[in-house]
């Protein structure tokens, strides 16, 4: 027998419709519908016509191809139309992992978000009324319960929230300082990840940055030297991601509220992770919170909501009423504001603060979780798998608590500690993460390690069956 041409094989490709009309792809089209199927069609006979034309394809080969099609066609539907934003395990014990979503909702914000934002909502309406009102009421009254009545003392204190805190940062400077100078101490100039640079958003807020001191030590007299008629704003900034330590000085938060009473000046202070919470009562010493700043005499303080907070990513500003109105008041606010998800979601997580339900709160609880219950957890996955190929042991370790908490606030925990004969650890890492849904591990000294604090306990069995399924290999 002749070998068929080219044109020959492009011939016996079928054509979309027909395709679309065998009985082959019915139940695919019931459930995806047809157009959607139709383009998986079309991406996949182009796949057949591009190997044609390379040359890669004998009649043999074709009839193979034109036999697959059905089930190419739904691999490649069902990819095109699976979501890319998937749910991951996060087994790394790092509480608020940036690049894992930072803190998870609890059940209640979820529940929140179902009530109001699929269906309409008074977000800004007063129901009784009838009247326009601000969407921002619907979070204040409970920041005014958690912060207002004993940090203000005769103060009144009001908070509002835009997209995260970079944003919160941007309004706060470009309100209470455009065209004039912020005083900063070197040892504050700090990058987060992502790239938030505060030099960069002072640039962009139109003021200008007044440096001062050196990188480990400014004192008072280097704020008090700095200031002059431009001065519009006095600036500390929490350092998030690094310690300095050895030969430092920075000046107490009180000798600076002073300065700033005494000349007249604002003092912001960027808290980053901002904790509604005393740290100290899961033995976490040093981390300030938003209470202690205001308490302090801090005038305006910007704090994530998804970090400590537990919250969705949001950015506050939390402080002397007279100047968060002049916030809300510049139309970068509008430009910054955040959607409905975004408050119901804080709404129900600052709900479960005000009840002290703090369990309510996942980052919360991982937080308060404690390492013999994790130990617990961990010998009984253990012991649901029957290690070949694999060793399990389980040994002690650190969880870290991320996303701008103190470097070294770290939780003592107990860790699954995965080896291989045959596998290298980093090979062990890309297996799990090849499991549905991915597992995301760390890797230390040459061995995987699992932390179950920031595993959710109903997960547990998901990670029990992809160990056991690396070790049966
Ligand atoms: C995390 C952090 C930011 C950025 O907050 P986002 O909510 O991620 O925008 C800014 N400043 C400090 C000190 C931080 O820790």
């Amino acid at each position: 027998m002749k070998a068929a041409g080219k044109p020959d094989l492009f011939r016996r490709i079928p054509s979309v419709d027909d395709l679309l009309r065998s009985e082959d792809l019915g139940h695919l089209i019931a459930e995806e519908g047809a157009p959607a199927v139709a383009d998986a069609t079309r991406s996949v006979l182009s796949r057949v016509r591009q190997e044609i034309t390379a040359g890669g394809m004998d009649s043999v080969k074709l009839d193979l191809a034109l036999q697959g099609l059905p089930q190419a066609i739904e691999r490649q539907a069902r990819q095109e139309l699976s979501c890319s934003l998937r749910s991951v395990i996060n087994a790394t014990g790092v509480i608020l992992h940036t690049n894992l979503g930072r803190a998870p909702l609890g059940a209640a914000a979820l529940h929140h978000i179902q009530e109001t934002a699929v269906r309409y909502s008074n977000l800004e309406f007063e129901v009784s009324a009838g009247e326009r009102g601000k969407r921002d009421v619907h979070v204040d009254r409970l920041f005014q319960k958690l912060l207002a009545r004993e940090a203000a003392g005769s103060r009144s204190v009001s908070t509002i929230v835009v997209n995260n805190n970079a944003a919160a940062v941007l309004l706060a400077l470009n309100t209470l300082a455009e065209g004039g100078e912020v005083v900063v101490s070197r040892g504050e100039l700090v990058e987060i990840g992502g790239s938030f640079r505060i030099p960069d958003v002072m640039s962009k807020s139109g003021a200008t940055l007044r440096e001062v001191g050196t990188t480990n030590r400014t004192r008072i007299s280097d704020y008090e030297d700095a200031i002059n008629e431009k001065t519009r704003l006095l600036l500390r900034v929490h350092r998030s991601n690094f310690e300095i330590t050895g030969f430092t000085e920075q000046p107490a938060l009180e000798d600076l509220v002073d300065l700033a009473r005494k000349r007249g000046l604002p003092l912001m202070e960027d808290l980053g992770s901002g904790a509604l919470f005393d740290l100290g009562t899961i033995g976490i010493r040093g981390e300030p919170s938003v209470l202690d700043s205001l308490r302090q005499g801090v005038d305006v303080v910007t704090y994530s909501g998804d970090k400590l907070l537990g919250g969705p990513q949001a950015g506050m500003l939390s402080g002397d009423t007279g100047l968060i109105q002049r916030m809300r008041a510049n139309s970068l606010f509008r430009a910054l504001r955040v959607d409905k998800l975004t408050y119901a979601a804080l709404e129900a997580t600052l709900l479960s603060y005000v009840k002290r339900d703090y369990d309510a709160v996942p980052v919360l609880r991982m937080m308060s979780t404690s390492k013999e219950d994790i130990g617990a957890r961990a010998m009984a996955l253990a012991g649901k798998v029957q290690p070949s190929r694999i060793s399990l042991e389980v040994v002690d370790g650190e969880s870290v608590i991320g996303g701008g908490a103190a470097p070294s606030a770290v939780l003592p925990t107990r860790v699954i500690a995965l080896t291989a004969k045959s596998l290298s650890a980093d090979e062990i890492a890309t297996r799990l993460r090849a499991s549905a849904p991915p597992i995301i591990a760390r890797v230390e000294d040459g061995r995987v390690l699992l932390d179950l604090r920031t595993v959710f306990p109903e997960q547990d069995d998901s990670l029990a069956k992809a160990l056991q399924s690396l070790a049966s290999g």
